[in-house]
């Protein structure tokens, strides 16, 4: 059994004070906007893709699959995985991941978010194989 991964606690501001309210229920919601239909990560008022005020929140499945990943392991405490995970709703995201062995780690894996208490008790998302 490995150590707990003490994660650190996220930056809350209004524009993603939504997205960890729905972790802290764990929910892991995406911004989509409602003038050319994309989503994105992270939460932001203003669309990344078209510039239009017009977004809406909608729940994520929370599936997708492992687009990139580095384990760290020297000059850390506890050895930690992050990765790039692309959502099944097209939005890629930086994340930890969790119970895994990481020697079997694989670009296309598929993942399932889970979320964890950072240091303040507010909780994160991470993933961890399906
Ligand atoms: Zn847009």
């Amino acid at each position: 059994m490995s150590q707990a991964l003490r994660l650190p606690s996220p930056i809350t501001n209004p524009e993603n004070k939504a997205f960890w309210e729905a972790a802290q229920d764990n929910r892991l919601i995406l911004k989509v906007c409602n003038s050319c239909n994309e989503s994105h990560y992270y939460p932001r008022t203003i669309c990344p893709h078209c510039g239009s005020d017009s977004t809406v929140w909608v729940e994520s499945q929370g599936l997708g699959e492992i687009y990139s990943y580095t384990v760290m392991r020297r000059g850390v405490e506890v050895p930690f995985a992050m990765a790039y995970v692309r959502l099944n709703e097209g939005v890629s995201l930086l994340t930890h991941l969790t119970n895994c062995d990481f020697d079997s780690i694989q670009v296309g894996q598929k993942v399932k978010v889970v979320f964890q208490e950072t240091q303040d008790g507010q909780k994160t998302h991470l993933f961890e194989p399906l």
